[in-house]
């Protein structure tokens, strides 16, 4: 079974329709497909649709990536199968959305400060009905010819303590694993190898993060290195959290694909595990 539990669409910083990422879904052959786009459900209704157009049997898991602050970090926690349709949720959600508008802001004066003025509008259109995020930001800098690429974008003025750098007003880890619970979904600890903390304090955020109801987290994941990937598996058991796997799918390029991620360990319990999923 070909799963793979992340992923964005336009809604977000990803660059494909909620179409155009089924479509590619199931040129891939992949059987379970979350979408998780940061900090919005929108994408779901569109590729729930289009996804029951196809003959083949593909399961569309309605997902979020939610952003939180945790002791200066950035640290995203997935929300599995939540009620799309949750009012509470949805209503949570916009308060999120209202905090990526004010940052938004925020990092456009710090960069007209910079030097690089009226980036605000450009950013608005590249991200269109979604949510404004900073790959939006260095798209735009690339555009205007101020970095070479993304890569240059962070390290220059996005990043954390870079020129531009504001730092969000996310939620806590708790709140957001208590949103995706009060929507019936399941919390998983997104990329615990990507925080740049020492094994200590991801210890600690492991612990919090199980103890405020957390019940997975992401073994297998892009640019990740074997060793990073052993020491992920050993958490996932030494925690007991089960386990979650994804290509964090933005847009076509050489080095993630969509379902390319599939394989667990033997050892660890599946998230879906109990899932029931419609595709064997
Ligand atoms: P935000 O949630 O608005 O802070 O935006 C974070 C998004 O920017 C992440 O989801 C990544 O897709 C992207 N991103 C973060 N760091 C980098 C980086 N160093 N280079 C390229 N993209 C990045
Ligand atoms: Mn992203
Ligand atoms: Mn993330
Ligand atoms: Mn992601």
């Amino acid at each position: 079974m070909k799963i793979d539990l992340h992923s964005h669409t336009h809604y977000s910083d990803g660059r494909l329709s909620p179409s155009e990422l089924v479509m590619r879904a199931q040129n891939l052959q992949v059987d379970v497909l979350a979408i998780t786009d940061h900090d919005t459900v929108a994408a779901v209704q569109e590729a729930v649709q289009c996804n029951a157009e196809y003959q083949r049997p593909m399961q569309i898991i309605p997902g979020i990536e939610l952003s939180t602050s945790w002791h200066g970090f950035d640290i995203h926690v997935l929300g599995l199968n939540v009620d799309v349709e949750c009012p509470q949720f949805l209503e949570r959600l916009n308060e999120q959305s209202q905090a990526r508008q004010f940052r938004a802001e925020e990092i456009a004066k710090k960069l007209q400060k910079a030097g690089v003025p009226n980036v605000l509008e450009k950013v608005k259109s590249l991200a269109g009905k979604g949510q404004i995020t900073r790959s939006h930001f260095a798209q735009a800098l690339v555009q205007l010819n101020v970095v070479n690429d993304h890569e240059q974008a962070f390290k220059l003025y996005l990043g954390k303590g870079k020129k531009a750098h504001m730092a969000p007003k996310w939620i806590s880890v708790g709140d957001a694993v208590q949103w995706i619970l009060d929507a019936g979904g399941t919390p998983v600890l997104a990329h615990p190898s990507h925080y740049k903390m020492t094994a200590k304090w991801l210890r600690r955020l492991l612990v919090e993060f199980k103890s405020h109801g957390g019940i997975g987290m992401e073994v297998i994941h892009p640019r990740q290195s074997p060793v990073l990937r052993r020491q992920m598996i050993n958490y996932a058991l030494e925690y007991e959290l089960k386990a979650s796997l994804g290509s964090d799918f933005h847009y076509p390029n050489q080095w993630t694909e969509l379902g390319k991620y599939h394989h667990l360990p033997e050892q660890l319990t599946p998230v879906w595990h109990d899932w029931n999923l419609k595709v064997a």
